[in-house]
């Protein structure tokens, strides 16, 4: 199973809807995805229809060691793709691990035993913390959405010099396997020129696809429905398609054939 976080520590930036909609992307290609929710706000489980009077068994269980992957995971009403949800008690499992010497690899641990997926999302909280360093140790890869307006490359060193000390230390096989401009919004110059600047500054490491500003992205989890599946022509559904393909595109050729 490829693993791959969905991380930055700014709160507002398209994590959730990136991560929900990407999921529901690469599983309507046919790999079997799980997406877990490290946030405990829990946006991508309400944003994937599973109320919060339904998260009986959640990831905080799961870090835990009160239950395991299997039992947290929980069907959505999208073929292929399953969730762990999160609930308000995450927000105490950064307190409550901090003496536990394995509290970083608790959910690389328990992803380890993880059964029947191809690929794992993982959508961060807007923190730097346990939580996302959990995510961070657990996965592959990284995918980094990034706020076309003034500060986002300013947010993003800071981002970057927690990976490189990930990298150093708790996994060395972590890579960046991308940076998604969202929110992009063609009428306003300030965010060309943001996006601009941070293809200046990244490089290849930025998609070429560009999430707008659409409207729709933003209604569809209230319905409990990914954009992709609540309208899949708008243009921010059309997007996440395009950026999923070229995620595809970025993995590893032996992962490719799952
Ligand atoms: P994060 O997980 O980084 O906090 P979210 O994905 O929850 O960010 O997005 C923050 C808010 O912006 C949400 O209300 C979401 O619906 C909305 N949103 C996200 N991406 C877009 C977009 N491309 N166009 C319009 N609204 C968006
Ligand atoms: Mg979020």
């Amino acid at each position: 199973m490829i693993c791959i976080a969905i991380a930055n520590q700014k709160g507002g930036v398209g994590k959730t809807t990136t991560a929900i909609n990407i999921a529901t992307a690469i599983a309507a290609t046919g790999w079997r995805t799980l997406l877990v929710d490290m946030d405990p706000q829990g946006n991508a489980s309400t944003g994937l229809g599973i109320p919060s009077h339904d998260r009986d068994y959640s990831v905080y269980d799961m870090l835990m060691d009160e239950a395991t992957a299997a039992q947290c995971a929980q069907a959505t009403r999208i073929p292929k793709l399953d969730v762990i949800p999160a609930t308000q008690d995450l927000s105490g499992a950064e307190v409550e691990l901090v003496g536990e010497s394995d509290r970083v690899d608790r959910l690389k641990h328990a992803l380890a035993n993880a059964e029947g997926y191809d690929v794992c999302f993982i959508d961060c909280p807007p923190s730097l913390g346990l939580l996302t360093l959990n995510a961070l140790s657990a996965a592959d890869s990284l995918l980094v959405p990034l706020q076309c307006e003034f500060f986002a490359l300013e947010g993003l060193s800071q981002l970057l010099q927690t990976v490189e000390r990930v990298q150093q230390g708790i996994n060395p096989s972590l890579k960046i396997i991308g940076v998604t401009l969202t929110m992009f919004d063609r009428r306003n110059r300030l965010t060309d020129q943001v996006a601009e600047d941070v293809r200046e500054c990244l490089g290849g490491l930025v998609f070429d696809t560009v999430i707008p500003r659409n409207v729709r992205l933003s209604e569809a989890p209230s319905h409990g429905l990914p954009a992709l599946i609540y309208d899949h022509s708008c243009a921010g559904s059309r997007a996440y398609m395009s950026l999923a393909r070229e995620l595809l595109g970025r993995l590893p050729p032996e992962r490719k054939a799952a």
